[in-house]
């Protein structure tokens, strides 16, 4: 058997069925002669792909009309810059949770543009805790409240969303969309880099209230500009034609599995399988984050014993599961569960650490 799994935190395993349909479909020639690759993004077949894929988020996320969905280049990063320029207008300030270190990297580059006040802040003790859902600091004059539904590193997740009032709530995403319905409506704004869960490097998909549209700060760039992108479908310069292509075929498996109620049970089954494990094992094994803070998305986890992390790594890769080490910020281990996850993958972790502990226990 040589099946091997794919832990990593992004860029992450695809399922196998969408490789194959990107190897058959991507390399074919058009009408026009020319692959997915070649084709000028103002054309009618590349047209047709984005039509596709952004009517296909629309559907599977249900996302409401006044809403647009936006296919930008870049990283989640370079959303960090892209929010507040574009949502601050004329507000002094904006509003970020500490929920650990995404949204801290969110803080800091946000600080570069505008006034920054920490609405809820991570403690960051053990066991390991999103920050409180009530009584958070929101400025008088606030543009947005920006959160972390999901810190990919710290392996925490918020057990439900902060109440904000009025203030447009914003949320990073990018390792948690299509891992589960979400209701955008709560939403003003929503991003995510696709090389987590939704295909490959280089785009960010931006859900984004059209009133949000009409505040974009003098010195944004052009291709950086929400506004711009959404009156011109994506198209306001060369968006990143595979990594969009590569995100439909991702849309239509999601919805040919069953959509985002199924692969909300099928994480929510892979998490309890392995947290439920490393409980079980006595402490050999154990996971920082309190239960119900725990992601199911990225399992924190690490032995009592760290001189033994570095072995465990080589010996589960022996046997196929690659990319276990945990966030560089961090160590430990770390299993990113995303929706490319078979639970048959969670099922031979959980198999390789009980092996592990018959050998070094
Ligand atoms: C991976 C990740 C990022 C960073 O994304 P880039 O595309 O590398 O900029 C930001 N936020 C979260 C929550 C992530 O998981």
């Amino acid at each position: 058997m040589n099946t091997s799994y794919n832990f990593a935190a992004g860029p992450s395993g695809l399922p196998a069925a969408v490789l194959e349909r990107a190897r058959k479909e991507l390399f074919a020639h058009g009408d026009d002669g020319s692959t997915a690759f070649e084709q000028p993004f103002t054309g009618e077949a590349f047209g047709a792909t984005l039509a596709r894929a952004r009517a296909r988020l629309r559907d599977l996320l249900a996302v409401p009309d006044n809403y647009h969905i936006l296919f930008l280049a870049g990283g989640a990063t370079q959303q960090f810059s892209m929010v507040p320029l574009n949502l601050l207008g004329n507000a002094a300030h904006v509003a970020y949770a500490d929920s650990g270190h995404w949204s801290q990297r969110a803080i800091r580059e946000a600080g570069r543009y505008a006034a920054v006040t920490v609405a809820a802040r991570y403690e960051g003790e053990r066991p390991l805790a999103a920050p409180p859902l009530s009584a958070w600091r929101l400025p008088d004059d606030c543009a947005y409240c920006h959160i972390t539904p999901n810190e990919t590193a710290d392996g925490i997740a918020y057990p439900a969303l902060p109440d904000c009032g009025d203030v447009p709530l914003v949320a990073d995403v990018t390792s948690c969309l299509l891992t589960a319905p979400l209701e955008v409506a709560r939403f003003g704004l929503l991003y995510a880099a696709a090389q987590k869960n939704l295909g490959i490097a280089g785009m960010t998909v931006v859900i984004v209230r059209d009133d949000l549209l009409r505040r974009p700060a003098p010195l944004v760039p052009s291709s950086c500009d929400y506004r711009a992108q959404a009156a011109q479908e994506s198209r306001a310069n060369t968006p990143p034609t595979i990594a969009i292509a590569l995100a439909g075929m991702m849309f239509d498996w999601i919805a040919q599995q069953g959509g985002l109620a199924e692969m909300h049970t099928r994480g929510q089954r892979k998490a309890a399988l392995l947290y439920d494990a490393i409980d079980a094992s006595g402490g050999f094994f154990r996971a920082p984050a309190a239960p119900v803070h725990r992601s199911p998305v990225n399992v924190r986890f690490e032995l009592a014993n760290s001189a033994l992390t570095a072995p465990f790594i080589e010996y589960s890769a022996r046997r196929g599961l690659h990319h276990l080490r945990g966030h560089s910020a961090f160590g430990g281990l770390r299993a990113s569960l995303y929706n490319a996850m078979p639970e048959e993958g969670v099922r031979a972790l959980i198999a390789c650490m009980a092996d592990f502990t018959r050998s070094y226990g």
